[in-house]
């Protein structure tokens, strides 16, 4: 995979990176659009990607065959840039993936309007033109385990991200039309359910729908539930709109859109039959700041109220796959992050298994999970060739 080729979501140097420090500007005005602005990265990662599409994919010269075999397990951006690396090196390479399409969260989760899907799957070709094999539906830690595949392949690498959402833990959240976002996403993105019952996904979008979260997936929620027909969609986030983990742009296009802001407001309770019917909130304020760095939300007694919802889409984090970390003796895992790696080079405490990308950070950025399979890559690589 090449480095910038899927990143089209607007990152700024600025606002997403430490490497702003080194930029110095010829003077420092706020105002200044010639010297003084952040560099949108992401979209010139967009432009070389779009600009290398439409020129035609040039695959580079392979090395010659090694004879050494390697398993990637899942296929989002950390799993298909190992895979290209360790092709180009002459390693035979094959990835196994649970969904029945290859590319993790930039097939499943980001909507269409964000990351076209034919950019993805140009990319996906050409790891396959790179002579990288692709196993779908399959679930590795159900229909084969890491062990199993150590006996057949010389290396594994683990990028099976993170893809576990978390849930509010509050009465009535069992109730229908309350969703996780990747449920949600996973059937608009992947299974088209936008186009039920010619796709064999439905979907029922209702008319007030309330986000809960204030990071890009609940952004990418709250825009695809409007999109889909709501009348009004509500994010609701409990510390104020300065500390919403969602980049400023996402913010801006959500509201450009029309989608209303509840800020330092958290549900409490879902009320309903079956299907939910209204949301208990209680208004917060800001207190000191946690560990996080932010201000810690501190509910208000007393300002209890009830909203009429019919539909709650929940995106308040993703934790790493489980799966592959349960079913995988002698490798070290921390609930939380996921699998613990011993250097930025992914090797695991388990011999010859490696990982990288979500799955060892927690829910984080594709460029990250890029990185972390190209060094992952150079590593397996070395240690394939005995050096
Ligand atoms: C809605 C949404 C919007 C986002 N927007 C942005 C953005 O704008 N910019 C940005 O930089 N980042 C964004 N991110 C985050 C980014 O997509 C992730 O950080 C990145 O995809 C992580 O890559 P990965 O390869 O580690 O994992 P993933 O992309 O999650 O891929 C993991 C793959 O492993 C497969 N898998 C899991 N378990 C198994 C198993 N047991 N066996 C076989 N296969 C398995 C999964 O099906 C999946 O295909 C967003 C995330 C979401 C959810």
């Amino acid at each position: 995979m090449r480095p910038g080729g899927v990143t089209s979501p607007g990152t700024t140097l600025e606002n997403k990176t430490g490497a702003w420090r080194n930029f110095r500007p010829v003077h420092d005005n706020m105002k200044c659009k010639r010297c003084c602005e952040p560099v949108a990265i992401g979209r010139l990662e967009r432009f070389v990607a779009d600009w290398e599409l439409e020129k035609g994919l040039r695959i580079p010269e392979k090395a010659p065959p090694t004879g050494k075999r390697v398993a990637v397990v899942g296929s989002g951006p950390a799993g298909l840039t190992v895979a290209a690396e360790l092709a180009k090196r002459g390693h035979d390479v094959t990835i196994f993936e649970t969904l029945h399409k290859p590319g993790g969260v930039l097939v499943y989760g980001i909507p269409e309007f964000r990351l076209p899907k034919r950019i993805v799957e140009a990319e996906v070709e050409y790891v396959k033109q790179l002579g990288v094999k692709i196993v779908t539906d399959v679930v590795i830690g159900k229909t084969l385990t890491v062990d199993d595949l150590l006996e057949e392949y010389d290396a594994v690498f683990l990028g099976t991200g993170a893809g576990l959402p978390s849930f509010l833990g509050i009465p009535g959240e069992n109730l229908s039309g309350i969703y996780s976002a990747n449920e949600f996403l996973i059937r608009i993105n992947l299974m088209k359910a936008y186009a039920f019952p010619e796709y064999d996904t439905p979907i029922k979008v209702g008319k007030r729908v309330a986000v809960i979260g204030g990071g890009n997936v609940a952004m990418d929620a709250a825009r695809c539930a409007l999109r889909l027909g709501a009348e009004e969609v509500y994010i609701v986030y409990r510390r104020s709109e300065e500390e919403m983990p969602a980049r400023q742009e996402e913010i801006e296009r959500a509201k450009e859109e029309g989608i209303k802001f509840l800020t330092l407001t958290q549900p409490i309770r879902f009320i309903g039959e079956e299907r939910v019917e209204q949301m208990e909130c209680i208004r917060m304020r800001l207190g000191e700041p946690d560990e996080s760095g932010r201000r810690r939300p501190v509910p208000i007694e007393g300002s209890n109220f009830t909203m009429p919802v019919d539909q709650v889409i929940i995106a308040i984090g993703q934790k790493p796959n489980p799966l592959v970390m349960r079913t995988t003796k002698g490798l070290v895992v921390d609930k939380r992050r996921g699998i613990i790696i011993a250097d930025s080079y992914g090797r695991t405490s388990k011999d010859r298994v490696f990982a990288g990308g979500d799955v060892t950070t927690g829910a984080a950025t594709v460029i990250a999970a890029m990185g972390a399979g190209k060094r992952a890559a150079e590593a397996i690589d070395r240690i394939l060739r005995g050096d």
